[in-house]
């Protein structure tokens, strides 16, 4: 007989051949049974669904029976058979079990219903549960659906630097990038620190952003897009923010903003219905036990147009809420810079659906966006979703030279740094648009979880940077 291989829980449990000897190795989710029989639910991370391992004590070493505890890693050779169990179709008859790794009784993910506070503190140890294995094989999807997307539409997956000398995105405090001594700094005859002996001959940082880079890419190569992460040192302790978060960033020539929020429209419906045909166990899971409205809310999403709506319109609406009793806790005016709570209100109270909010005041969005022709308005588009606010920020960008030279003088941007940026505008300058799309607050949407330290693996947060 040719040697077993080891079979992946997802794919056997597909199987009906009654009778076949089979090899599954995971984790022991739970154990039960009597003096005489054991139940043994074990996950291999290939899906949320366990195997049920059906073992009669007496055929096994009591030591090694004693072993297999919440936790513990396990083989185990038997044959497939029918359930009588509701549960499940098949399950498996041992005939041999191996212990591969023992787990003590201070397991950290041994209790259920621990808090997500709680497992964070665990963060090493909390893919093995059922949530975060249904949150990661989602996070995976996502980022393969995203690479289809863009692939199949001929967009370029361009790979913008992580390290920047540049300061002028404007989208967040930044993280410096330097080899040099902090204790021991040289400093110039001024008595500033002299950068000049810094690893790159002045200051860098961590990128906020891969747009401008982005810009260059698609101002040649026609569409791209960048996956990648992202830093941003704003000590904002919300669940919607992280100090180092992946971002999706397509840039397109020849769009207008038009183009651009069709593209940002037809893209997470897209990705959220790859989540639906895709990942349909996981869901279910998360349905169940976060949120028992997500799949109802992804289906809706999938299946309603966005509405568009001008920001002056919207501050009147929340301006009439106002007036009509609605408390916010801080304040909507026409040029207020919107905050989630606005809107939260926008899309999950008045509209009930996702917004697509344009037409910004210049002075809340960034230097290189498209002014229009009122001088007041730049053709700026936040998508907003329900539970999430802000999800995709982006706009049709400033493509005539004279009027971008004058709105980063307008604004002190300094010159030395954005010389490169502008010769876009200088040579063969021309039509084009993008945005970006936060990875992680798209996983909050997909897998209806509340915090966004629970979507990624190993949260970097303000003075969190553990594991
Ligand atoms: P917010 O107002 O929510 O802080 P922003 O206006 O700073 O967002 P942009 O600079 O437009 O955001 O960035 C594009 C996208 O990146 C946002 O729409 C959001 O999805 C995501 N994003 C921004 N900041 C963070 C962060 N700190 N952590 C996770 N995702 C973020
Ligand atoms: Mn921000």
């Amino acid at each position: 007989m040719a040697s077993l291989k080891r079979i992946r829980i997802v794919d056997l449990l597909k199987r009906t051949d009654f009778g076949a000897e089979v090899i599954v190795k995971g984790w022991v989710r739970t154990r039960r049974g009597s003096k005489t029989v054991s139940f043994i639910a074990l996950n291999d991370g290939s899906t949320i669904k366990n195997v049920q391992i059906v073992a009669d004590n007496d055929n096994f070493d009591e030591e090694l029976m004693k072993n297999i505890t919440t936790g513990a890693c396990i083989s185990v050779k038997g044959k497939i058979v029918e359930s009588i169990g509701a549960d499940q179709a098949i399950e498996i008859q041992a005939q041999e079990i191996e212990l591969l790794g023992a787990c003590p009784s201070d397991y950290p993910m041994q209790k259920k219903g621990q808090s997500f506070e709680y497992m964070r503190s665990f963060a090493h140890m909390r893919l093995r549960t059922n949530t975060f294995g249904a949150v990661f094989r989602i996070r995976h999807n996502m980022a393969f659906a995203i690479h289809k997307f863009f692939h199949d539409k001929g967009f370029v997956y361009f790979h913008t630097p992580l390290i920047t000398a540049s300061d002028c995105e404007g989208a967040g405090q930044m993280f410096q990038v330097t080899t040099m001594d902090l204790n021991n700094l040289p400093k110039n005859e001024e008595g500033k620190v002299d950068f000049d002996q810094d690893f790159f001959g002045k200051p860098a940082s961590l990128t906020v952003s891969g747009q401008l880079e982005g810009e260059l890419g698609a101002t040649a190569l026609g569409a791209i897009y960048t996956f990648g992460p992202t830093f941003r040192a704003e000590n904002s302790n919300t669940p919607r923010h992280l100090a180092e978060f992946w971002m999706i960033e397509p840039e397109m020539a020849f769009y207008d903003i038009d183009d651009n929020m069709d593209l940002a429209e037809e893209f997470i419906k897209y990705c959220v219905k790859w989540a639906l045909d895709n990942c349909k166990d996981d869901l279910e899971f998360l349905n169940k036990m976060i949120d028992k409205e997500l799949i109802a809310r992804l289906e809706s999403v999938v299946n309603t147009d966005f509405v568009r709506l001008e920001y002056t319109e919207g501050v009147k609406i929340l301006e009439e809420a106002v007036k009509n009793g609605h408390k916010f806790e801080y304040p909507v005016f026409w040029g207020a810079d919107l905050q989630s709570e606005h809107e939260r209100f926008l899309v999950e109270e008045h509209f009930k659906r996702p917004v697509i909010l344009t037409g910004y005041p210049k002075e809340i969005k960034a230097f290189y966006m498209k002014q229009n022709p009122d001088g007041k308005t730049v053709r700026a588009m936040d998508v907003l979703f329900p539970k999430i606010g802000e999800i995709i920020g982006g706009s049709e960008r400033e493509e005539n030279y004279d009027k971008l030279l004058a709105r980063i003088k307008e604004l002190n941007i300094p010159m030395k740094d954005m010389w490169w940026y502008l010769d876009t505008r200088k040579f063969g300058s021309c039509p084009h648009s993008g945005f970006g799309l936060g990875f992680e607050r798209l996983l909050l949407f997909v897998t209806g979880m509340q915090n966004i330290r629970d979507v990624i693996a190993f949260p970097r947060t303000p003075r969190t940077a553990e594991f």
